[in-house]
This record gives C-alpha cells, sequence and structure tokens, in this order.
C-alpha cells in the first residue's frame, strides 16, 4: 500500500548489499554452560569489585564524559609498552576502530582486505562501508600462505588490511618476519590486531613506531571487560590524528572511563587470570585429544579451534546438554568439521569435555 503512493520501503531505500545481510547473531545461552564467546569466565576480584562500585556510584553521569579520556589513556600507557612515539586512539570496543578506519579510507572503489578464515567483521565491516572485500585463503594448517597474500596486495591495492594475531577462529599466531614482508608490500595500511595479545607471547606494538603504515588494534574484552566495550588503537600520530576527526566525541562513556582506568591500574590481576586461562587451555587441550576423532590446532588466544566428524550434529548434541560453543564448520571451507571452545573455568570444561564424551558416544 505504501509504494502505491510512491513512500519508502525498507526495499526501497535501504542500500542492496545491506538488504542482502543476515544480522550478526548472538545465541540465546541463559542457563547455558557459555563459551562460544571468548570471554574470561572470572567475575571481578572481590576487592576490586567493591572499589570500583563506589566509584561508580559518585561517577558524573550527569555531564558528558570526558572527550579524550586522558586519565584512561594514561593508564593504559602505564599498564602496557605502548611505544612512546605513539599515540592511542579508543574506541567503543575494537569493532568501532574497525569501523573507523573503514569510514576513513573509503574513496570509491576502495579495497580493505584480509586472509579466510579470520574475525567476520573485517567483511562485515567493508560492507557496511561501501568498500569491497577481498581476501585470500590461508593455509591448511592455517599458516599464511606468503604467495597468496603478496599476489593479493599487487592485484588488489587494497587500502587497509587486516590481519588477526593470533587469529580467530583459528588460534594460531603468524610469523613477525611474515608481517613485515606483508606490512613492506602492503600498498596501504596494515593493521595488526592483536584482540589476543594477552593469551600469548607475542607483541607487535614495536611496529607501530617502527613501520610507517603500521597500526595495532587491542581490545579489553577478551582480558575480563567485555561488558565495558573499550578497545585501542596505537600508532602514528599522523594516521590517528585523522582518524580521529571520524570519532563521535564521546564513544567511550564515563562508566567506561572510570571502571577501566581503574582496572587498569590492577593489571597484575587481570593478567594473573589470562595466565590461569593459558595453564587451563594446556589442560583442555589434553582432555580433548582424548576425546575419539578430535584434532585439536595450536592456540595462542582464550579458545581452542578442534575438527571433529559430525561437527554440526555434536554442536546441537552439546546444546541439548547445556554447553554453548562455536561451530564454524560451515564458515569456510577450512574449517569444515570444526568447533570453536573457548577456555572457561576448570569446572566449565570439564562439563564441556564431558557433554562432548556422551555426545560422541550417543552419535555413535
Ligand atoms: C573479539 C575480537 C575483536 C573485537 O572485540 P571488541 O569486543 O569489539 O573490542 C576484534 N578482533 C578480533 C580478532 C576478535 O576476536
Amino acid at each position: 500500500m505504501s509504494e502505491a503512493n510512491g513512500a519508502a520501503t525498507p526495499q526501497s531505500l535501504i542500500r542492496e548489499e545491506l538488504l542482502a545481510l543476515s544480522a550478526y547473531h548472538v545465541p540465546a545461552s541463559a542457563g547455558m554452560v557459555k563459551l562460544d564467546a571468548m570471554e574470561n569466565p572470572y567475575p571481578l576480584p572481590d576487592d576490586l569489585a567493591a572499589g570500583l562500585g563506589a566509584l561508580l556510584g559518585a561517577a558524573p553521569v550527569n555531564r558528558y564524559p570526558e572527550a579524550d579520556a586522558r586519565a584512561l589513556k594514561a593508564s593504559i600507557r602505564r599498564a602496557l609498552d605502548v611505544p612512546a612515539g605513539c599515540d592511542i586512539l579508543l574506541g567503543n570496543g575494537s569493532d568501532e576502530i574497525i569501523q573507523l578506519l573503514a569510514m576513513a579510507v573509503a574513496k570509491p572503489g576502495a579495497v580493505l582486505a584480509s586472509v579466510e578464515p579470520t574475525f567476520v567483521m573485517f567483511r562485515m565491516i567493508a560492507t557496511f562501508t561501501g568498500l569491497r572485500y577481498a581476501s585470500c585463503p590461508l593455509r591448511a594448517d592455517f599458516s599464511l600462505d606468503m604467495d597468496a597474500v603478496l599476489h593479493m596486495l599487487e592485484a588488489e591495492r587494497p587500502a587497509v588490511m587486516f590481519l588477526a594475531t593470533p587469529n580467530n577462529p583459528t588460534g594460531n599466531t603468524f610469523a613477525r618476519a611474515d608481517i613485515e614482508r606483508i606490512a613492506a608490500a602492503a600498498p596501504g595500511l596494515l593493521v595488526v590486531d592483536e584482540a589476543y595479545y594477552a593469551f600469548g607471547d607475542s607483541s607487535h606494538l614495536e611496529l607501530a613506531a617502527r613501520l610507517p603504515n603500521v597500526l595495532v588494534m587491542r581490545t579489553f574484552s577478551k582480558l575480563g571487560m567485555a561488558g565495558l566495550r573499550l578497545g585501542f588503537l596505537v600508532g602514528a600520530p599522523a594516521w590517528l590524528e585523522q582518524l580521529d576527526k571520524l570519532r563521535l566525541p564521546y564513544n567511550v562513556n564515563v562508566l567506561t572511563q572510570i571502571a577501566a582506568t581503574r582496572l587498569l591500574d590492577s593489571y597484575p590481576a587481570l593478567a594473573a587470570q589470562a595466565a590461569a586461562i593459558r595453564v587451563d587451555r594446556s589442560v583442555l587441550a589434553e582432555a580433548l585429544r582424548a576425546v575419539p576423532g578430535a584434532e585439536v590446532f595450536p592456540s595462542e588466544a582464550n579458545f581452542l579451534l578442534f575438527r571433529i566428524p559430525r561437527a554440526a550434529a555434536l554442536f546441537d548434541a552439546l546444546v541439548a546438554r547445556g554447553v554453548l560453543v562455536k561451530n564454524v564448520s560451515r564458515a569456510h571451507a577450512l574449517l569444515a568439521d570444526c568447533l570453536r571452545v573457548t577456555v572457561g573455568t576448570p569446572a566449565e570444561n570439564r562439563r564441556f569435555i564431558a557433554a562432548l564424551h556422551e555426545a560422541v558416544a550417543d552419535l555413535g
């Protein structure tokens, strides 16, 4: 009826590429052992939680937040080795920073590139912002196929390339020498996404100071602050100054600024949780390897990717037993029969392993 008088409909008005997308799906998880989203399974230590309650109660929520979040940036510098010559740009999660970068380079015909399989938001945000997405496959062991990457850079000339290391959903890291070769060959920016830096031994922050086209992105989501939504980008002031023009003025709210500043001042407590999760990861990997048919891939993140016959049916059987992991088996050909499980508490990990043994036995 609205079409009769020429009024807009979603189908007539919204960009075709958005109409064609399906929304990012977050499954219901109430009451389940939730091992699908790379969250830190531990609540805040009691003393920290108590102190935070008082601080947040006194927060000036009637005022706009401090626009450039000076105190929070200083805490990030104190907690992490941000190179002296680099600036910090804050985002409402690092997802927002990916979007900022994409918007900044979205000239007609511009390309955003990555490797596959990887973090799905790279492709989705390219679509949101009118960029063309280009990618090349990893090898079967999820390492970089350098010939393919260099060929892609040459053929597609991407304005920006994202490389997540450790990579999601595969868990492995990429070789530093390869990353430097990619930076040298890239005609545009290379953004190294270190969302999982806390669970491995490598840092590429130093590249942001040394190489003119490299920026390094991190998030605190996987370190126990997923609910606060805070990510950041490190790089040369000349790049960050331009990106800052696109940032909406108060993108990091006052409660997040206060809470994250306080938590980062207790960074050793957060780092200790990450260290415990690393130990639990190897216990979990060992238990998974003992499940009939399971192949477990190396991980420097807070999750494990494993291949197992009839993965999709096993995923459903796990849900039926109250355990939620992520079924990535249809996300890419290289991920056939793969599931991804976040490292939880030791008790959660044991429940997952027990449920998986039952499910495998039931499916016969
Ligand atoms: C989780 C994740 C992010 C995004 O995290 P935010 O919660 O938006 O900060 C970015 N990159 C990778 C590779 C991730 O896995």
